[in-house]
């Protein structure tokens, strides 16, 4: 038996028609293998994997799929974030081929085949272009191969990779690409995963040069946040691996100048999630922009609540300290295209940087100064 048990292991515990009671005391389960235990409450039950969802739906009624326990048990939020226990990395190749072909791993891999499926038949990748990347350790991850089309991977295409970029395990060679997505693990610990493509709409805003705008839309603000901007350095290499790795810090999603984007998440879906908000909102602002009229952004206020929400659900914003005035000031997207967002009206409102208030406060009290001196001068 295992010191440390995975919701896989509790599977397969469940599956010998076994329980609780068969776990030696001591040893650590994971968040997502606690919840399978409670869940299935002592039955043997299979619960499909998210990759597989079409199998249970299209179960014919009457085909029991699902315990009483998992029907009308306590609901859970589905969660395929990936934990590890620290120090606890594979060393030999014993233990990386087992690691590797783990039930955990092996659907991490299936996952990462499918999420290029649907990166491709979205038209976000062409070519051999894109790539995938999810932290499996300390100092591992799972890695698309070079050169191959990301519509038709296979999960034993997946290469093993420390976080130096070094490949450990894996029949073909890892995506050059890998050293941004690492760099962004490094510094970044919540990202997980990483998801890299070249989304027509978005790629055109990097292209242009144009950062998104931000407040239009709320799901935009709750599940993306503020889409950050990283200079051209070239891809896969050492520069561009440092510049975006910075960016990313605090923008889940980041338009690489003249390249394309690059998402992270907490798990491969989350990442790839992300990539589908940056090119729908790039999409819907270039449509919107274009039906002549002036566009109306969320007031500030709102915008707080949306930012509030967003870390209610686990995701930081650099936004979260600013003033109101500097939430939802786009004037450096397309000048004169928002309503009362241009002309500076951040400054006069409520005094964010050299025309503030404060500052016009501050020449006021230093002209009466000098105007009393110089009549205390005159008056001599
Ligand atoms: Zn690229």
């Amino acid at each position: 038996m295992k010191k440390v048990l995975t919701e896989s292991d509790i599977e397969a515990l469940l599956a010998q028609g076994k329980g609780a009671d068969a776990i030696p005391a001591g040893t650590i389960l994971t968040p997502s293998a606690k919840d399978r235990l409670k869940l299935a409450g002592g039955t043997v039950a299979k619960r499909s994997s998210f990759s597989k969802p079409a199998a249970a739906s299209a179960a014919p009624a009457g085909n029991v799929t699902m315990s009483d326990n998992e029907l009308f048990g306590v609901p859970v939020i589905p969660n395929y974030e990936y934990t590890w226990t620290p120090g606890q990395d594979p060393k030999t190749r014993d233990e990386i081929r087992a690691f590797y072909f783990s039930p955990e791993i092996t659907t991490i891999r299936e996952n990462m085949a499918l999420m290029g499926k649907r990166m491709w038949e979205r038209e976000y990748t062409d070519g051999n272009g894109g790539n995938l990347t999810v932290r499996v350790g300390d100092n591992l991850a799972l890695c698309t191969p070079t050169l191959i089309c990301k519509g038709f991977m296979k999960a034993d295409d997946m290469a093993l990779i420390d976080l130096d970029g070094n490949q450990i395990a894996g029949r073909l060679k890892r995506t050059s690409e890998a050293m941004t997505h690492l760099a962004i693990m490094k510094r970044q610990p919540k990202a997980k995963a990483c998801c890299h493509a070249h989304p027509p709409h978005a790629t055109a805003y990097a292209v242009a040069k144009v950062q998104p705008p931000t407040c239009l839309i709320p799901e935009a603000e709750v599940f993306l946040g503020q889409i950050g901007v990283a200079e051209y350095r070239t891809p896969g290499s050492p520069e561009n691996a440092e510049e975006v790795g910075t960016v990313a810090i605090d923008h889940m999603s980041v338009l690489m100048i003249n390249h394309g984007v690059i998402t992270w998440g907490k798990d491969i879906e989350d990442a790839y999630w992300k990539m589908e908000n940056t090119e729908s909102y790039c999409k819907t602002v270039w449509v919107a922009s274009m039906l002549g009229k002036k566009l109306d952004p969320i007031k500030a206020s709102e915008a707080k609540t949306l930012i509030e929400l967003r870390k209610s659900l686990g995701m930081d914003d650099k936004r979260e300290g600013w003033k109101e005035c500097e939430l939802c000031d786009n004037s450096d997207f397309r000048p004169g295209f928002f309503t009362d967002r241009d002309g500076g009206a951040c400054q006069v409102a409520c005094g964010c940087d050299s025309g503030s208030s404060s500052s016009i406060a501050d020449a006021e009290e230093l002209v009466k100064t000098i105007t009393a001196e110089i009549q205390s001068q005159l008056g001599k």
